[in-house]
């Protein structure tokens, strides 16, 4: 049935793997908050997703694209709709047969008494602690290697499936009524399987579960038949993954159910190259094959070699992950000979779904014209693949005025001395070997830091942040409006810095902090001093349920125009004799945190980033600080999604670090903070780092992780979080000696600090004085028993 040629020009179609679902003002975000809030019923929550539907569909035909995508929405989380599609909800939840599937939904996402997901920065994530067990809240992880958190399935040995929800269907015949071809979407029951989590009280192997599972998805793909639905967009981002060979092998059989229970099948890969699944997936039974051009453009010719030229073939040509208008003349230089080759029908599509970028550049008229007219957010990326269609079809003209647009926008960013800075890549270049390193090795830096600190054993300190009380918030939020002039502003946060230090001072700390009164996010604050950075008004991206993340816009070499800490610093050791630790965000997470230029390798931004860091240390250290914090709580998340490339990130990362770090003297301690506990298979690169004291998350895990550092010998010094800051319970005196006696057998005490696992900010001033307090108390018993 293979055609011989494509005698016949087939119109290129285009289509979208997915959309925002939050919409341009966050009307999906403040319609939650008030449902939760008992504000508005289920009913009215639903009319605002149908409006959000509504729109994001109609801005997918006013594009020209072939279909509208119908299942990408959802309430808080899509993987969440497919437990209640695939109804596994967890039995431990005990949901009454009459409970309604919306308030079963945010009881899985939220917690039964609706606590909520914690995150207490821009990306630190924890679960609901605050709900008893049986109703917490199923676990939140990271959506691959982005920024997007979904709800973990839980399953067991015994977990049965079947067909437990209509949403899908229901969102179909909405989009069906307004007059839309469909193609929808589901996650694949492979990815779907590999996501959720044993929560057996014995092993099992997930993928046993398929058999049961595969019926399901045939009764879905029935039903949706049924409808008149032509196209089912499966994803498989696993596909881009390293597997064990029995999963590998899973895919053809459940395919071949699954490609003949239903409409036409899409399988939808993306966010890493398909490498030794790329044969498998071009030749799984089913329709059509989605690959992410973006991440492995390498691989496009693979591609269109092993794929059946009956099948569709979709190319993933804009950027899904990032803000960057496409360079029209580069896409199609990668598409035409594709074209060429693949007799079968072409479809054009972002590279992943658009959910991790922001809806539209409408609204951003505040940005820099000049940087604005770089970007691409998801509405402009569905013009830019009609666009792209087109030209490759023929139907555009070469002098289409949109594809001028597009060529002169390329152009600017290409030229623009704002992204390209001679001084900075000079800097880099001009870089003395061993810039990396600091003079001598820690156990001599040990010695002068000592002699010049004169701490006790066992230091107390924080992990930078005090609570940020109503007032504080009302104060920068007026600042930045211009409704309070700076010097007002400035002296309420001296006022601020002065009573955090007295009160640090009598709850006995020994290394105390001025408190980020004045920061707003620990990435942003930084961003915004930073030469490189924009800040759009309205560039939200989902984060989780409700919450958003507006990350800033990177897009030019990095630089350091002034001191960006200094004065708040140096004004807050300026009131006390103990040493005033400054603080600041380390290079990994500012890059992690932002959309990044995608005209030059991470890792070299990541470099220029620490230069600009590394001036700012040594400015501090300059201004008689004698400890530096720099915060890399999103060290981990950067790693790739495929371990053959973790090292080369770890040792760019590893590096970027070091030189922000090692610009200071001997007697300058560094100490660096990480809030999470996966080390294990991490640690050679943590000991890299070379940090003279690292303060990590070890509370909830009873002080497990500190066994890795001690099996693994680590050398610097470390202060394992006595105490979980996510919740607001107070900790007795007495569980912090104890966790301090189980970490004093593992890590030497001579090089262990006391600290609370995180920043404070979220905290409120009653329990956060009552644990220090505990805490002081606690370091003091531990430090009379050596
Ligand atoms: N210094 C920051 C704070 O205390 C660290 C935050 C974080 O690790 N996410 O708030
Ligand atoms: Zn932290």
């Amino acid at each position: 049935m293979t055609p011989t040629a494509a005698a016949a020009p087939r119109p290129t179609l285009t289509h979208t793997l997915g959309f925002p679902r939050m919409g341009a003002a966050r009307e999906l975000k403040f319609a939650l908050e008030r449902h939760w809030r008992g504000e508005i019923d289920a009913a009215a929550l639903d009319a605002v997703g149908a409006t959000l539907r509504a729109r994001h569909w109609q801005a997918q035909q006013d594009a020209g694209l072939a279909f509208v995508t119908v299942g990408d929405f959802a309430c808080y989380d899509h993987v969440a709709h497919h437990i209640q599609l695939l109804g596994c909800e967890p039995a431990r939840f005990g949901f009454g047969a009459d409970a309604p599937e919306l308030a079963r939904y945010f009881a899985m996402a939220r917690g039964a008494q609706g606590g909520g997901h914690h995150v207490c920065d821009a990306g630190c994530t924890h679960g609901a602690a605050a709900a008893p067990t049986g109703h917490a809240a199923l676990e939140m992880t990271k959506w691959f290697d982005t920024n997007y958190h979904y709800l973990v399935p839980e399953l067991h040995a015994d977990t049965q499936f079947h067909l437990g929800s209509q949403r899908l269907f229901d969102e179909v015949a909405e989009a069906q009524a307004l007059g839309h071809a469909v193609k929808a979407q589901l996650i694949g029951p492979l990815t779907f399987l590999w996501l959720s989590k044993d929560k057996g009280a014995t092993l099992f192997d997930r993928l046993a579960l398929l058999g049961r599972l595969l019926p399901v998805y045939a009764e879905i793909l029935a039903r949706l038949k049924a409808l008149g639905v032509q196209w089912v967009q499966i994803d498989e981002p696993i596909l881009g993954l390293e597997l064990p060979p029995a999963w590998t092998q899973a895919f053809e059989p459940a395919y071949w159910q699954l490609g003949k229970a239903g409409p036409q099948v899409l399988l939808a890969t993306y966010f890493s190259p398909l490498q030794e699944h790329l044969r498998l997936a071009c030749q799984l039974p089913v329709a059509g094959l989605h690959v992410d051009a973006v991440r492995a453009p390498e691989e496009l010719t693979g591609v269109a070699d092993w794929l059946p030229g009956y099948k569709v073939l979709s190319v993933g040509i804009v950027d899904g992950r990032n803000v960057w208008r496409t360079d029209p003349d580069a896409a199609l230089q990668l598409l035409a000979p594709i074209a060429a080759k693949h007799p079968g029908p072409l479809w054009l599509a972002p590279s992943c779904s658009l959910l991790h970028v922001p809806v539209s550049l409408q609204g951003e008229e505040a940005l820099d014209p000049q940087v604005r007219s770089w970007l691409a957010f998801a509405t402009e990326k569905l013009d830019e693949l009609t666009l792209l269609a087109g030209l490759l079809d023929g139907r555009v003209a070469p002098d289409d005025a949109r594809l001028a647009a597009a060529r002169a926008a390329v152009a600017s960013r290409r030229a623009s001395a704002r992204v390209h800075r001679p001084d900075v890549a000079r800097r880099l270049a001009e870089a003395p070997p061993g810039a990396d390193r600091r003079a001598a090795p820690f156990a001599a830096r040990q010695v002068v830091q000592r002699t010049r600190l004169g701490l006790p054993l066992l230091p107390t300190t924080t992990i930078g942040s005090f609570p940020q009380t109503p007032e504080i918030r009302a104060a920068r939020a007026a600042h930045r409006r211009g409704a309070l002039a700076t010097q007002e502003y400035e002296a309420q946060m001296r006022a601020e810095i002065e009573r955090v230090v007295r009160r640090q001072e009598a709850l006995g700390l020994d290394v105390l902090v001025h408190g980020e009164a004045e920061r707003n996010d620990m990435v942003e604050y930084f961003g915004e001093q930073l030469a490189g950075f924009a800040f759009t008004a309205n560039g939200w991206v989902q984060s989780y349920g409700s919450r958003c993340v507006k990350p800033p816009i990177l897009y030019g070499d990095v630089a350091r125009e002034q001191p960006m800490t200094v004065a708040w610093t140096q004004y807050a050791q300026s009131l006390t004799n103990r040493p005033m630790k400054g603080m600041l965000t380390g290079p990994v997470t500012i890059l992690q945190w932002s959309f990044v230029r995608d005209d030059q390798p991470r890792a070299l931004t990541c470099e220029q980033i620490a230069w600009a860091i590394r001036d700012e240390v040594t400015d501090l250290e300059a201004a008689g600080i004698a400890i530096v914090q720099i915060d890399e709580p999103a060290l981990r998340e950067g790693l790739p999604l495929r371990r053959g490339q973790w090292q080369a990130y770890l040792d760019g990362a590893t590096r970027a670090f070091r030189i922000a770090a090692s610009g200071v003297g001997n007697a300058t301690q560094i100490h660096t903070h990480m809030c999470y506990s996966e080390f294990g298979d991490i640690l050679p690169a943590i000991a890299a780092l070379d940090a003279d004291v690292i303060t990590i998350e070890t509370s909830r895990s009873q002080m497990e992780l500190l066994e890795d550092f001690g099996r693994f010998a680590y050398p610097n010094e470390i202060g394992p979080g006595v105490y979980d800051i996510h919740s607001p319970r107070v900790p007795g005196e007495g569980e912090m000696v104890a966790l301090l006696r189980r970490a004093a057998r593992v890590v030497p005490v001579r090089n262990l600090w006391v600290n609370p696992d995180c920043g404070l900010k979220t905290r409120g001033w009653g329990e956060t004085e009552a644990a220090l307090a505990a805490m002081v108390r606690a370091a003091r018993v531990v430090r009379g028993e050596v």
